[in-house]
């Protein structure tokens, strides 16, 4: 045991080390990428299922370091979150996609812009305030403008996140529930904030085809969105199989790789030039 206990000890501790000092490197850099403008934000074009259209586009923060690398948001959004660099981070995000939604409506293009809000965000005063506030900034109509949030945020009965969302619907914005099924959810979470769309998580796509629920979770997921008057949107979307299966089940969207990448916005104006009819 104790020779066990020491070859545990030798394989975790330089493991963990070079975690701890990895995220005080991360904590500090953070603060100043966002001061030097080193984010940027890619957008994932998002369709129709029906005539495969473009409909959209998900707004995905990455940070591009000095030496031209791009960082991806699992690394650091997580510790944004805990540093609470994410209400800075968010904000910036807010209004650099209302800037890009509002530039592509100048253009005659009817997008609607979807944006990552952090469950954090949402718990904090003010949200719908900096909502408003860049919306009018850009002269943006709401309409162009859909904020995705994760399940847990639903569950928070706190009256800071039912105003929330109680303004942001009053102000015409559209809401939808990202990783839809991954949480824990309830139909009566759902019925008292009323979202406009469920986000169905990539590992249900992934279940369509791999044997595992031969589709039947989606299917109840689509079938309750329906049931409920909400939009479905499948993420992570492969495959033609996949495509089809979803098409089959009435799903409404699709995001994936199957049809396009995340992109920075210069391609995103290209690659709406290329689909003009929408
Ligand atoms: P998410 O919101 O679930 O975003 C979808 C992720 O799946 C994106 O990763 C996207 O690039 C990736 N993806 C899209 N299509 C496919 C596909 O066909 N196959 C596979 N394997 N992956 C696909 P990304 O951009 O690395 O973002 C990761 C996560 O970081 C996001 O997950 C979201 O939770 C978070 N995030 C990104 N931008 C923001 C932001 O501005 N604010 C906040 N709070 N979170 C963000
Ligand atoms: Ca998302
Ligand atoms: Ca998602
Ligand atoms: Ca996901």
């Amino acid at each position: 045991a104790k020779e066990s206990g020491r070859a545990n000890h030798q394989f975790f501790t330089p493991d963990l080390n070079k975690r701890a000092s990895e995220r005080l490197w991360l904590e500090s850099n953070l603060r100043h990428a966002l001061a030097d403008n080193e984010m940027e934000l890619h957008f994932q074009p998002q369709f129709s299922v029906d005539g495969r259209r473009l409909v959209g586009a998900e707004a995905l923060v990455r940070w591009r370091r000095p030496d031209g690398q791009l960082v991806p948001p699992v690394q650091f959004i997580p510790v944004a979150e805990d540093t609470g660099l994410i209400v800075q981070l968010g904000d910036w995000v807010l209004g650099e996609a209302c800037r890009r939604a509002a530039e592509l409506h100048a253009q005659g293009h009817r997008l609607l812009i979807a944006i990552n809000l952090s469950a954090v965000q949402m718990r904090r005063p003010g949200l719908a305030d900096r909502v408003a506030f860049w919306l009018a900034a850009y002269n943006l109509p709401p309409e162009c403008l859909e904020l995705e949030v994760t399940e847990s945020v639903l569950m928070d009965d706190s009256d800071m996140v039912t105003t929330a969302f109680a303004r942001l619907r009053e102000m015409g914005v559209a809401l939808a529930i990202d990783d839809f099924g991954t949480g824990y959810s309830s139909l009566s979470y759902l019925k008292r904030f009323r979202v406009d769309k469920l986000k169905i998580d990539r590992s249900f796509v992934l279940g369509l085809t791999d044997g595992s629920d031969g589709g039947a979770i989606t299917e109840a997921i689509i079938g309750m969105a329906r049931s409920l008057n909400m939009q479905t949107i499948a993420e992570g979307v492969e495959t033609e199989e996949q495509f089809g299966f979803l098409a089959r089940l009435g799903c409404d969207q699709i995001q994936g790789y199957l049809l396009a990448r995340p992109m920075p916005f210069r391609e995103l104006v290209t690659f709406i030039a290329e689909h003009k009819d929408m």
